[in-house]
């Protein structure tokens, strides 16, 4: 990335901080919560904390960094190294990703392709590029398709929270991530002081990931075929109900049973669930990759993921792309593009240019 590139992506994200540092989604108990930030061309910055929000936003609008974390957890001395920081508790979180979702979509927009000279083809990625023996890397992308498993998955995570945890509404709090998919994060007390292992069940229970083998689960319907879904618990009932609402289903108990488990498992990322230290992306942030905002989503009805986070500038600008697949922002379709100079919104601009596909002409 060139000092051009740089400053421009810079000043792109300070004028959004500058204008909008009110979006900022602080949360309570600021002082106790580790902070860290990644800079553009630069590394983690982590063990920082904060005495206001006002302090917290003042230095997110003077770094203008390309990403801010915040601790889920709160801590004695949140700028203390790890051991020594005095762990208080942490909320219950989620990330739903549609790279951990498979969708057909995929391989329209999936790639792999050489740092070097930006040779590029579909997945898996060869170890070494075989025009130029450089470097290779995997390009993921994202379309509506992606965007709507993130979704849905996300409302079987809030689904499992309601009917299984006993979670009210209130504290589930849902966040656009800012690039593929969506947060939640929960403030329901009995969480808060989970160890990873308590967590790690939690996170195994949404994935379905140690239930029993759909042959095992259908003989135990086999063995009480009359109980009704409220008589059992957890996916038991959930896949009762199932296999009850497809009375006319011709295929077998045991594939019905394993459609149950499949669309209604939720598709998360078990390691961000588990991690009682992560720095989580601060909602109202941007994110890095897409200049996108981390955003709260109020309704699901109303949100929409392609024009809603889309909060950097219109502003024309002009670019050298090396190259980029086509995508979708703010409504407009945009590429594809091989070695070319376009003239784009600033918006449309960020992505390319924080991925190294491109620089500012
Ligand atoms: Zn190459
Ligand atoms: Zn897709």
């Amino acid at each position: 990335m060139n000092e051009r590139t740089l400053a421009f992506l810079k000043k792109a994200y300070r004028e959004y901080y500058f204008r909008k540092s009110d979006s900022i989604g602080f949360p309570d108990e600021i002082q106790s919560r580790e902070f860290g930030y990644i800079p553009f061309g630069g590394g983690m910055v982590r063990h920082l904390s904060f005495k206001s929000a006002g302090d917290a936003a003042a230095e997110i609008l003077r770094q203008s960094p390309s990403s801010v974390y915040c601790s889920n957890a709160r801590y004695e001395s949140p700028t203390l190294p790890m051991e020594s920081k005095g762990w208080k508790g942490a909320e219950l979180i989620f990330d739903i990703d549609a790279t951990d979702i498979p969708t057909s979509c995929k391989k329209s927009h999936d790639f792999w392709y050489c740092e070097k000279c930006h040779a590029n083809g579909r997945l898996p990625k060869p170890p070494t590029c075989p025009k130029c023996k450089g470097q290779t890397a995997d390009f993921h992308g994202t379309c509506s398709v992606c965007l709507a498993a993130s979704k849905e998955h996300t409302l079987r995570v809030v689904d499992f929270l309601l009917k299984d945890f006993g979670v009210s509404r209130k504290d589930i709090a849902t966040f656009f991530s800012g690039n593929r998919g969506y947060h939640l994060q929960v403030y329901d007390k009995r969480f808060e002081q989970l160890d990873q292992q308590a967590r790690a069940e939690i996170a195994d229970y949404v994935l379905g990931g140690s239930l029993p083998p759909s042959q095992t689960l259908a003989a135990t319907i086999r063995h009480r075929p009359k109980e009704s879904p409220s008589e059992a618990y957890g996916w038991m009932r959930r896949i009762r109900a199932y296999t009850q609402s497809r009375s006319g289903y011709q295929g077998t108990l045991q594939k019905l049973v394993s459609e149950a488990v499949s669309v209604q498992r939720a598709m998360i990322d078990a390691s961000v669930t588990t991690d009682i230290h992560r720095v989580f992306r601060l909602a109202g942030t941007l994110h890095g990759n897409t200049g996108m905002a981390k955003m709260r989503v109020g309704s699901f009805e109303t949100f929409d993921p392609e024009r809603n986070p889309v909060v950097i500038s219109g502003e024309k600008t002009s670019l050298n792309v090396s190259f980029y697949p086509k995508f979708t922002m703010n409504g407009e379709t945009f590429g594809p593009f091989n070695s070319q100079l376009v003239s784009l919104p600033s918006y449309a601009a960020v992505p390319i240019l924080t991925r190294g596909f491109g620089e500012v002409a």
